[in-house]
């Protein structure tokens, strides 16, 4: 494949491009046809377009739109992105909170995951749904039952950075069989520190994939 790195366009350029990607194919004549042009004034810009890769040209037949190349080029947009710009709010209950709180705060807030903190503000653990499913089945008593004894704790926690990429969650999620990550500043090295600054989710990469390839 060529290589797929954006050019800027001339303005004329992105104007062949859109009518060709709804005429493809069509031959330069048409186009020049439409833009109110010569053939011989149109040329430079067909070059340019065909060998950076947005258009293909078949003999006989015309342009047509790079449908690959656009592919490649939203797949490489989207995945550079980084979370910073995409990361939701997090939500966020102390550790001593007790399970039947932590329902009623995940129906509430309409999220899957809940993240725990310390007293002093700290990430400490990760509940979901499955571990608030699983403990409301073998026990009765909800309420005097702190999520620090059920959640997935330090330092079993895969976190990203805001400075990560959007490739990097979606890979941490795959590998690790999860839903969600919590987005972290560290605040200190020994012992690991976390601010909680925000989360990413699977619904939130769907969704930045949507809106980069509606722009
Ligand atoms: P659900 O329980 O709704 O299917 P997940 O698939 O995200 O949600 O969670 C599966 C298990 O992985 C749970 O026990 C949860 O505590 C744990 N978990 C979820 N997110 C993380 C994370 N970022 N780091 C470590 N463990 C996690």
């Amino acid at each position: 494949m060529k290589g797929v790195d954006t050019i800027k366009l001339t303005n004329r350029q992105e104007e062949i491009l859109q009518i060709v990607k709804s005429n493809g194919p069509i031959t330069g004549k048409q186009i020049a046809d439409k833009l109110s042009l010569t053939r011989a004034a149109l040329r430079p810009d067909l070059a340019i377009l065909t060998m950076a890769g947005n258009l293909d040209a078949r003999p006989r037949v015309g342009y047509f739109f790079n449908e690959d190349r656009e592919m490649v080029l939203q797949a490489k947009k989207f995945v550079q992105q980084q979370v910073a710009n995409f990361k939701a709010h997090p939500i966020v209950i102390q550790k001593s909170t007790s399970v039947y709180d932590a329902i009623v705060q995940l129906f509430l807030e309409d999220v899957g995951t809940l993240y725990a903190i310390d007293e002093n503000g700290y990430l400490a653990g990760v509940i979901s749904r499955k571990d608030l499913l699983r403990t409301a089945i073998g026990n009765k008593n909800l309420e005097n039952l702190p999520v620090s004894v059920i959640m997935t704790r330090m330092p079993n926690i895969i976190m990203i950075k805001p400075e990560e990429t959007l490739l990097e969650a979606a890979n941490k999620m795959i590998i690790n069989h999860i839903d969600s990550l919590p987005v972290v500043r560290e605040v200190d090295q020994m012992p690991h520190t976390y601010l909680v600054i925000g989360r990413i989710t699977k619904t939130t990469i769907t969704r930045a994939y949507l809106e980069i390839s509606e722009q």
